[in-house]
């Protein structure tokens, strides 16, 4: 189980709007220090059932903290083709590869209801990098789909967000408005009062 502290100081924050970019997001600047959520295989799949990846139903048979150095790795490798897409150069797939390859599923028929059927889609998940192989994949479709006009890094330049803009009018800077937004707005407008000032003065 995670551990409250871990918990309390560095809860993984959904606002991405994309669940690869939420991924990319578990590593955070908190007062001007980069803090990873991820510090232990618990904390990982925490977070894949936070996020609504399947996870292992029993206990995973794999190394200790196999887990964690396989989704920092896809992780990381995943942030350098984000921010090689957005800049539009070409970045290597091999390591988001890996993670495809080592990814099997296949489907089952389940009931839903007591009168009806849908298919489930089940993941192989005996290895670490089987495991967030569906993240890898989700990754993947990130990177050959998503218009990248829209993939944004937040306009704070201490801030390591990333997030998919969704707005009507695909105007949104910020991560969110609460941790970023308003922080530019105080300081906009105290530059705005300070140049007033300067101006009667
Ligand atoms: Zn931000």
């Amino acid at each position: 189980m995670l551990s409250s502290h871990t918990f309390m100081k560095s809860r993984a924050i959904f606002l991405a709007g994309d669940a690869a970019l939420d991924f990319l997001n578990t590593r955070m600047r908190v007062n001007q220090e980069l803090v990873d959520c991820l510090q232990s295989d618990d904390d990982v799949l925490a977070w894949l059932r936070e996020a609504g990846f399947p996870v292992p139903v029993r206990d995973i048979k794999v190394k200790p903290l196999s887990l964690l150095r396989s989704a920092r790795k896809l992780r990381e490798s995943t942030r350098v083709l984000v921010e090689m897409r957005k800049a539009g150069r070409r970045g290597d797939p091999q390591i988001l590869n890996n993670y495809l390859a080592a990814g099997e599923n296949y489907s089952q028929l389940v009931w839903s209801t007591a009168h009806s059927l849908k298919i489930d889609v089940v993941w192989r998940q005996d290895t670490s990098d089987s495991i967030l192989a569906p993240v890898a994949k989700a990754a993947g479709e990130l990177l050959a789909f998503a218009d990248f006009e829209l993939i944004k890094r937040c306009e704070d330049e201490s801030c390591v967000f990333w997030f998919s803009d969704q707005t009507k009018s695909h105007n949104r800077r910020w991560c969110s408005i609460q941790r970023c937004g308003n922080r530019h707005k105080v300081a906009a407008y105290r530059k705005r009062r300070r140049e007033k000032s300067t101006l009667h003065s």
